[in-house]
């Protein structure tokens, strides 16, 4: 049987830590011309529109939670329920994420709390293997 291996769910919009104490974090692209952050990376500025602007950039590991909301419906693949979330990043940027680490209550949350990136399983695919991608927790 083959190994499973973990599957970024998408190349490009984080880095994997490669060695002990090196930090898993996302991967953004901040606008040398008006300054606005985006994640993910954009090549034309979201903001000023302007082209050949946009610098790679990692972002904060740590960020404030916005909205959230439980989840008892889920997709396939994925296990209800859970949180999902906005988190705030210092850089400005808002993240779509999945809320992991805590009760799965409505109240296990406050909004302006602070929260750090984990990278983990976000699914299986058909042959067992793990689709990870970017999470937060609570710190
Ligand atoms: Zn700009």
């Amino acid at each position: 049987m083959a190994e499973k291996k973990k599957v970024p769910i998408k190349q490009g919009l984080f880095h994997l830590p490669d060695s002990p104490g090196d930090q898993p974090y996302l991967i953004g692209s901040k606008c040398s011309h008006c300054g606005y952050v985006a994640f993910p990376k954009s090549w034309v500025c979201p903001s000023c529109m302007k082209d050949h602007t946009m610098e790679e950039i990692s972002l904060s590991r740590r960020g404030k939670l916005d909205t959230f909301a439980v989840l008892r419906q889920a997709p396939s693949g994925f296990t209800a329920p859970y949180i999902i979330g906005y988190v705030i990043l210092p850089e400005g940027t808002r993240i779509f994420t999945i809320i992991t680490g805590t009760e799965i209550r409505d109240d296990a949350l406050k909004r302006g709390q602070e929260v750090e990136l984990v990278i983990d399983k976000l699914r299986e695919d058909a042959q067992g293997n793990e689709i990870i991608g970017w999470k937060f927790k609570p710190v």
